[in-house]
């Protein structure tokens, strides 16, 4: 009896390990990885009830499952890209689609990217006010288009040729960033700067979403999309429609969506950066971003987060604010959902 038992035990160790080896085996073949980020900034766990802390980690669970399922079942990653962005835009949780901050004037303007790691094909969006999905719209001038950036009218107009969901302004409408709009515009007609507004106060938490993918075919794609930054003036356009600042991919190296204040990311060429980090100097995913944010960018004044993936499926989301919300699943399928600092990895 006893010989069975370990007779029993030695084969189920042996089906485990075998099962173990061909679970690795088939991660490194088509190795996938997902990552995403719903905004960097002042996030502490005082700013959050329990109930608003689920909500957020729900919603990044959903875009990172459904990105991920895509990637699983052999989709390309710029569809798993914008299948996971338009979960957010569609959630007033986040910074994107509907919950966009509002421009001085009360209105949304909407910024988008995608960019492919293969080709280095890209395609954006800046300052659009009517449609629905600024990230399919992205999708689209990559896709149709010759151009890599479209703005305002043109941009419109073009989705409106693609086919695409058109929407009034006013779709992107919530109480709470029209709550924030108006204490921005009360303060800055004190002494504070829109510096002080991105860097201090607990109200003006930022909230673009980004979605960075290894796909099954060895592809990184990147894409982000926001309504930017509260309070905006004269079609300010930040870093997240700006092809190397916000958003960048090249399979050689990485994918990047980023978040924070946007004139330093664009000043900083912050995704471009990391990437080229890792393609000139041979230093990991993680060192790149690492010092990007924290040796590069925080001294210089400018603050929020990355996340990034390499064509490994090595995940990096560093972040030089008090929170960043965030969600992984890397090439050995560890998953990450998180928001403070000190659930960082
Ligand atoms: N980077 C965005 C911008 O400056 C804002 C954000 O990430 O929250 O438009």
């Amino acid at each position: 009896m006893k010989n069975v038992i370990q007779r029993v035990s030695r084969i189920a160790l042996m089906v485990a390990a075998v099962g173990w080896q061909s679970s690795v085996q088939a991660h490194q073949a088509h190795p996938i990885a997902i990552a995403l980020h719903g905004g960097a900034g002042t996030i502490t766990k005082a700013d959050l009830s329990e109930s608003q802390e689920q909500a957020y980690k729900n919603a990044l669970s959903l875009a990172l499952n459904t990105g991920y399922q895509l990637l699983e079942n052999g989709a390309n990653g710029e569809d798993a890209v914008v299948a996971a962005i338009q979960i957010m835009e569609e959630s007033a949780l986040f910074n994107a689609g509907v919950g966009a901050v509002y421009t001085y004037n009360e209105e949304h303007e909407l910024d988008a990217s995608i960019m492919h790691g293969a080709s280095r094909n890209a395609g954006a969006v800046a300052g659009v006010k009517t449609i629905k999905s600024p990230i399919a719209a992205a999708l689209a001038v990559m896709n149709h288009s010759p151009h890599v950036m479209l703005t305002g009218e043109g941009a419109e107009q073009f989705s409106v040729e693609q086919g695409l969901a058109q929407v009034e302004n006013s779709y992107f409408n919530t109480q709470r960033r029209l709550d924030a709009l108006k204490k921005a515009k009360a303060s800055l007609q004190t002494s504070v700067t829109y510096d002080h507004l991105f860097s201090a106060d607990a109200e003006y938490k930022f909230g673009t979403v980004g979605v960075v993918v290894l796909d099954k075919a060895g592809n990184l794609v990147a894409g982000t999309s926001t309504g930017g930054m509260t309070a905006k003036r004269y079609g300010r356009v930040g870093d997240s429609p700006i092809i190397g600042a916000g958003t960048f991919a090249d399979n050689q190296s990485c994918a990047v969506s980023a978040t924070g204040h946007g004139e330093y990311f664009i000043r900083y060429n912050v995704a471009a950066d990391i990437c080229t980090r890792m393609a000139y100097q041979g230093v990991s995913l993680k060192e790149a971003a690492d010092t990007v944010i924290h040796k590069v960018l925080k001294p210089a004044g400018g603050d929020g987060g990355i996340v990034a993936v390499d064509k490994f499926g090595n995940v990096a989301m560093p972040f030089n604010t008090e929170g960043m919300y965030r969600a992984s699943i890397d090439a050995m399928g560890t998953q990450v959902i998180a928001i403070y600092t000190d659930e960082k990895m």
